[in-house]
């Protein structure tokens, strides 16, 4: 075979950021974002996010610089999905849900050069900011980007507004923006003067000011990063994921691939942008000409007037949106009348609710993923051999967490002691390992947790599950979530799922509480459903004898309001865990 080598035409860096420039060529006229009132196409979108990362440039932004924004479900947080690695840079973007604490670690560990801030989160970004002053006088402070709100900038007369504005200014970096870097335009923000002090700069003012012709940075390398993402802190202290372009790329493809999302989708950001970049669905979206829906909340109403007014065909959340969903007012309603297609994950739906979905109108797609692994690893693919079965059974079924998809190379199940591979029979339990193209390159600036994570040629994700004679995965519990009771592992899973199914409850979590006797025992935390105000401790642990085993069974049972959730809609065991501490069982 003669010997053929690479050239530029054949061998380019893979990188999901070439989406966009062909979404231009191709669905130029196509809507590409929706925002309120606001609407952009692919010509619009792409001329924005060049214009943008020339304006990046211009701040000096260069490769591995790290731009942190802080915003919900905005046009803004979905074009700088482009821009920042257009201008050569690796887009950070934070969980709005977190503390000032926890986001001033992140941005010193993360060294951000840049921090884009949504107005809604001022007060938040201006505390993180006066943390990290105060922890180290030294420490460069990343600069400020405000984003305001598209076409409605904020009263120049809201004291309020001026007040957290000017705090902000106070706490960030006005020397790394310099004054001739960017002439200032006359926009309306809370204060001129201020802005003139400390020549800070508008989202808007940089689309504005940068070259409409701006060309990507040339990629050398497609392992060269793309994105940092911290882990949502469940279970340990945040760590950093970074991306390579290689990792985003694939795992885009494999995610339309794998959730078979056609041309021409009308994609709702029910999902936060910030968990994982959507489950690469922003890059995913461009790549098949979509529609973005953004909205800030998922809130009931949003979620059925975008269905109505835009025909929404896809979204993903995690299991918590159904009940957003479900529970909707009357009003808030309206007749689906195509079916939307939905991609949960995140935590496990209970069966009881995928069936409920169905019958609501939604097709419901489950996947497991973790931040490590760029969003969804398994994919609970569907096999036309169940279309008969009853539809109870098609949902238990769909409520495992399913088979890698494509661009994971092998995924199994390992006993935690003898790392062997456990046996197909859908009872033994290990750890899941995953290998392949889309596991992260490792934790920024973090030895020990990459070795005890990336080891024998695999991932360790920390979740314990059992594979089905089908070689479908299914997952039982989080290694720190199980409880031994007397030597006994619980699956804290198990113990939700039966509470899950009582008709009263709306939402459950059950963790490990101390135990004079048997080291833990189990306590459910549990929202009643409305008008089940009379749903008793004894009503709940009958229904358990009737459908655990005596060691299953939870010591108490405690009612809440609402469960403590992570903004991707996982309850904080690590709190809810603290709490149980208080109740030590007899
Ligand atoms: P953190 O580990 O800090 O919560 P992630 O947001 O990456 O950060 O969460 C990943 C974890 O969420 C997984 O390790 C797993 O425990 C849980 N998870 C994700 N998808 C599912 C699912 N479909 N079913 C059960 N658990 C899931």
């Amino acid at each position: 075979m003669e010997r053929l080598n690479k050239s530029d035409a054949n061998y380019r860096a893979l990188t999901p950021i070439t989406f966009l420039k062909r979404a231009a060529m191709c669905y130029a006229d196509r809507t590409s974002v929706i925002y309120g009132e606001a609407r952009f196409t692919w010509r619009d979108t792409y001329q924005r996010c060049r214009r943008l990362a020339s304006s990046l440039n211009s701040l000096g932004v260069a490769k591995n610089d790290v731009v942190s924004v802080l915003a919900p479900n905005i046009p803004a947080l979905y074009e700088m999905h482009f821009a920042v690695p257009m201008a050569g840079g690796v887009l950070n973007t934070i969980n709005t849900m977190l503390n000032a604490n926890t986001i001033k670690t992140i941005l010193s560990h993360s060294e951000a050069k840049i921090l884009f801030v949504d107005y809604e989160y001022m007060t938040l970004a201006c505390n993180a900011l006066r943390l990290l002053k105060g922890e180290d006088k030294q420490s460069v402070l990343p600069s400020i980007i405000l984003i305001n709100e598209i076409g409605c900038p904020m009263k120049k007369n809201n004291k309020q507004g001026e007040l957290k504005y000017e705090q902000l200014l106070m706490t960030s970096n006005p020397d790394l923006v310099s004054e001739s870097s960017l002439p200032l335009v006359d926009v309306d923000l809370p204060s001129a003067n201020l802005k003139q002090r400390y020549n800070l700069k508008e989202y808007e003012q940089l689309i504005e000011m940068g070259d409409p012709n701006f060309e990507s940075v040339k990629l050398e390398d497609e392992w060269d990063s793309i994105a940092l993402n911290y882990t949502s802190g469940t279970t340990a202290a945040p760590k950093g994921v970074v991306y390579s372009h290689r990792g985003a790329y694939l795992s885009t493809l494999s995610m339309l691939l794998g959730w078979e999302m056609g041309s021409e989708p009308v994609y709702l950001w029910s999902l936060p942008m910030f968990h994982c970049n959507g489950w690469t669905f922003t890059w995913g979206v461009a790549a098949r000409g979509g529609t973005n829906v953004c909205i800030r909340r998922p809130t009931a109403y949003d979620i059925y007037r975008s269905i109505a007014l835009h025909g929404v065909t896809h979204m993903c959340c995690a299991p918590v949106v159904f009940n957003i969903i479900r529970e909707a007012k009357p009003q808030e309603r309206v007749q689906i009348r195509s079916q939307v297609q939905i991609l949960t994950g995140g935590a496990p739906p209970p069966a009881a609710l995928l069936q409920e979905m169905k019958g609501l109108g939604f097709h419901v797609v489950h996947a497991y993923g973790l931040t490590e692994a760029t969003g969804p690893a398994l994919v609970c693919e569907w096999q036309t051999k169940w279309d008969p079965l009853p539809q109870e059974e098609q949902a238990r079924l769909k409520a495992r967490q399913g088979v890698s998809v494509l661009s994971m190379e092998d995924i199994d199940v390992k006993d935690t002691k003898t790392n062997q591979s456990v046996t197909h029979d859908g009872i033994t339990k290990g750890e899941i390992v995953i290998r392949g193209s889309g596991i992260m390159k490792g934790y920024l600036n973090n030895d020990e947790a990459n070795s005890k994570a990336l080891k024998d040629g695999w991932f360790h994700t920390g979740d314990i599950g059992v594979i089905h004679s089908d070689g479908y995965i299914e997952i039982k519990d989080r290694l720190k979530d199980v409880i031994i009771s007397g030597g006994e592992n619980i699956s804290s899973v198990e113990v939700e799922t039966v509470i899950f199914r009582h008709p009263k409850v709306l939402d459950v979590a059950v963790v490990a509480m101390p135990h004079p006797r048997w080291g833990e025992s189990p306590c459910a935390f549990v929202v009643k459903k409305p008008k089940n105000d009379k749903l008793m401790e004894q009503e709940i642990l009958a229904h358990c004898r009737s459908n655990l085993p005596h060691y299953m069974m939870p010591r108490k049972v405690v009612f809440v309001g609402e469960l403590p959730k992570t903004a991707t809609g996982k309850p904080q065991k690590d709190l809810l865990r603290a709490t149980a501490k208080k109740f030590c069982a007899s």
